[in-house]
C-alpha cells in the first residue's frame, strides 16, 4: 500500500466520484480526485440542479395565469431569459465551490485536468503521473446525438441551459426524461415547443397509463407533441433553422434540442491500456461491488449504465467507500427506487409498472383515480391528476405506485419508504389522509379498477 502515491485515485468529480472520494478519505484513505470540466459533475452543472431551477421558472408562468381565478388582477409579467440563465450560473458557481470545499475539508486532493489511465495502478493528468492502489472510474455519461444531415445544428442538454438568446420556437427530439422535462420548461417559459418522438407512445419504461395520461396533459399544456415521427435533417434558413421531419413536413425553429439518450463517457480515459471489459451497450462492466475485469480498477455511476440517477450514483459511491476503506460489506439495494419526471404536472413513480407486475406476480389488483386537483376548481385550468396503485393479490402488498399530479416527486418519496417496508393495501387503507391534499387520494382509493 505504502508504495503508491494514493490509496485511491478517483476519476471524475460528479455525484458518484465526490461521494466515494469524501467517504474514503473520511475512513483514512489517501485520496486524489481528478476533474477536467466542472466540480459536482452533470447533476450540479448541466443536470438535476439547473434543470429544476428552470422548471420552477417555467411553472411561475402558469401560476401568474392561474392566479386570476383567485382574484389577482393586472398584466402578466414578462420573462427575461438572461436573468434566469445568469442567476442560475451564479448559484451553480456557489455549488462548485461548496463541492471543492467538501473535498478539501475531507483531505481529498483535487487534481484539475483530464485523467487518463496508464496502467492498472497509474493515472496521468497532463504530464504528471500518479500511482494508486485502486482507481475508481466515475466519469458519468455524455449526450448522444444521432446521425442525420445537419446534426451539427442541433444542441444537447449540455448547451440548452446557456443559449445566448431565448428560442421562441424550439424543436425537441426524443421521448425520454430529458426531452419531456425540457418540453415543459420551454413551453412554460413561452416558447412555441414541438416535441418529436419516433415511436407510438413516449416515456418507454414507465407505466402505460402514466404514459397515456402524460401525453394528454402535456398536449393540453400547449406542447405540440407528435408521435411516430423523427428529424430527418436540419439546415440553416436565414437566422433560423429549417427542420425536415421523416413525414416530409418542415418546421422553422430557433433551436433544435436532441435529447436522444446518453452514452458512457470514456473519451481519453485510456481504457485500452488496461483490461477493463465493456458491456454491449458500451458501459463499463462491473460486478455488484463495482469491480471491473481489471482487479485494481473500479467503476460506478452513469458510466456503468443501469439506473442513471444521482441518488443511485451517491448510494454506489457510499457503498464503494464503505466496502473498500471502511471494512463494511455493504451492497446497494436497488429495490423500489422512486423517480420523478419534472414535467407539468410532475410524474412520480415507484415500483413495478402494471405490465411488469402482471408478469411477476400473476394476479394483481389495480386502483386508479383521475381527478381535477382542488386548486384548479378556481384557476380555470383543465389540468388533471392521475394516480394508480398496483397490488400483488396474493400478499396484498403494494408493488407499484404511479402518479402524475402536483408535487408527485415530493409525495412519492414517502410512499417509497412505506413500500420498501412492505406496506400492504390494507395499511394504505387504514392510514388517515391529510385533508385537503392531492396525496390523500392514495389512502382513499377503495374500489379496485375493473376493465369496463
Ligand atoms: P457525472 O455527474 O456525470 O460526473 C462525471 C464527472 O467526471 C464529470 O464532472 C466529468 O467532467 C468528469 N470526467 C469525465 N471524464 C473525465 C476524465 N477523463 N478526467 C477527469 N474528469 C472526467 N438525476 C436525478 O436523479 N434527478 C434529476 O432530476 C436528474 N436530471 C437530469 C437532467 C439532465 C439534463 C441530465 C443530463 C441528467 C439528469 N440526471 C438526473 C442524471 C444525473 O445527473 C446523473 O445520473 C448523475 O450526474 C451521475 O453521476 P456520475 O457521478 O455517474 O457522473
Ligand atoms: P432516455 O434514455 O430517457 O431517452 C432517450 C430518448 O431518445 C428515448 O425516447 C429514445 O427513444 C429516443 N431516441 C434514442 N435514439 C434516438 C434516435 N436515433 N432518434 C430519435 N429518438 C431517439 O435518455 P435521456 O437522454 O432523456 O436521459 C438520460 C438519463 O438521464 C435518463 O434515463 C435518466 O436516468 C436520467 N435523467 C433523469 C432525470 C430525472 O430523474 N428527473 C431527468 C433527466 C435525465 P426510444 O424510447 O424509442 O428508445
Amino acid at each position: 500500500m505504502g508504495n503508491f502515491d494514493y490509496d485511491l485515485f478517483v476519476i471524475g468529480a460528479g455525484s458518484g466520484g465526490v461521494r466515494a472520494a469524501r467517504l474514503s478519505a473520511g475512513f483514512g484513505a489517501r485520496v486524489a480526485i481528478a476533474e477536467d470540466r466542472y466540480m459536482g459533475g452533470t447533476c450540479v452543472n448541466v443536470g438535476c440542479v439547473p434543470k429544476k431551477l428552470y422548471v420552477y421558472a417555467a411553472e411561475y408562468g402558469k401560476g401568474f395565469h392561474d392566479a386570476h381565478g383567485f382574484g389577482w388582477e393586472g398584466t402578466e409579467p414578462r420573462f427575461d431569459w438572461a436573468t434566469l440563465r445568469d442567476n442560475k450560473q451564479t448559484e451553480i458557481s456557489r455549488l462548485n465551490s461548496i463541492y471543492r470545499n467538501l473535498l478539501t475539508d475531507a483531505n481529498a486532493q483535487i487534481i484539475d485536468g483530464q485523467a487518463s489511465i496508464v496502467d492498472a495502478h497509474t493515472v496521468a493528468v497532463g504530464h504528471k503521473h500518479y500511482t494508486a492502489e485502486k482507481i475508481l472510474v466515475a466519469t458519468g455519461g455524455w449526450p448522444r446525438i444521432p446521425d442525420f444531415e445537419g446534426r451539427e445544428y442541433a444542441v444537447s442538454s449540455n448547451e440548452i441551459f446557456d443559449l445566448e438568446s431565448f428560442p421562441q420556437r424550439l424543436v425537441i427530439v426524443g421521448g425520454g426524461y430529458i426531452a419531456v422535462e425540457f418540453a415543459g420548461v420551454f413551453n412554460g417559459l413561452g416558447a412555441k415547443t414541438t416535441q418529436l418522438y419516433r415511436g407510438p407512445l413516449f416515456l418507454r419504461g414507465f407505466d402505460s397509463d402514466i404514459r397515456a395520461h402524460a401525453a394528454q396533459e402535456i398536449r393540453k399544456s400547449g406542447v405540440d407533441l407528435r408521435f411516430e415521427v423523427n428529424v430527418r435533417s436540419i439546415a440553416p434558413d436565414g437566422e433560423a433553422l429549417r427542420v425536415t421531419l421523416t413525414d416530409g413536413s418542415q418546421l422553422q425553429a430557433d433551436a433544435v434540442l436532441c435529447a436522444t439518450g446518453r452514452e458512457a463517457n470514456l473519451d481519453g480515459l485510456g481504457l485500452k491500456n488496461v483490461d477493463v471489459r465493456l458491456t454491449r451497450r458500451g458501459t463499463i462492466e462491473v460486478d455488484e461491488f463495482f469491480c471491473t475485469s481489471e482487479p485494481t480498477i473500479f467503476a460506478l455511476g452513469d458510466v456503468i449504465g443501469g439506473i442513471e440517477l444521482t441518488p443511485v450514483a451517491l448510494a454506489q459511491g457510499m457503498a464503494f467507500a464503505r466496502r473498500n476503506f471502511g471494512s463494511l460489506d455493504q451492497q446497494v439495494d436497488y429495490d423500489f427506487i422512486p423517480t420523478a419526471v419534472f414535467c407539468q404536472p410532475t410524474i412520480g413513480t415507484v415500483g413495478f409498472t402494471e405490465e411488469e407486475a402482471q408478469a411477476k406476480f400473476g394476479q394483481i389488483r389495480l386502483f386508479k383515480s383521475r381527478f381535477r386537483p382542488m386548486k384548479h376548481t378556481l384557476s380555470g385550468s383543465n389540468e388533471q391528476a392521475f394516480m394508480k396503485i398496483i397490488v400483488d393479490a396474493a400478499t396484498d402488498r403494494v408493488v407499484g405506485v404511479h402518479m402524475m399530479g402536483p408535487d408527485a416527486g415530493e409525495i412519492l418519496q414517502g410512499i417509497a419508504i412505506a413500500m420498501r417496508g412492505g406496506a400492504t393495501k390494507s395499511l394504505f387503507d387504514t392510514t388517515i389522509g391529510i385533508h385537503p391534499t392531492t396525496a390523500e387520494e392514495l389512502v382513499t382509493m377503495r374500489e379496485p379498477w375493473t376493465k369496463s
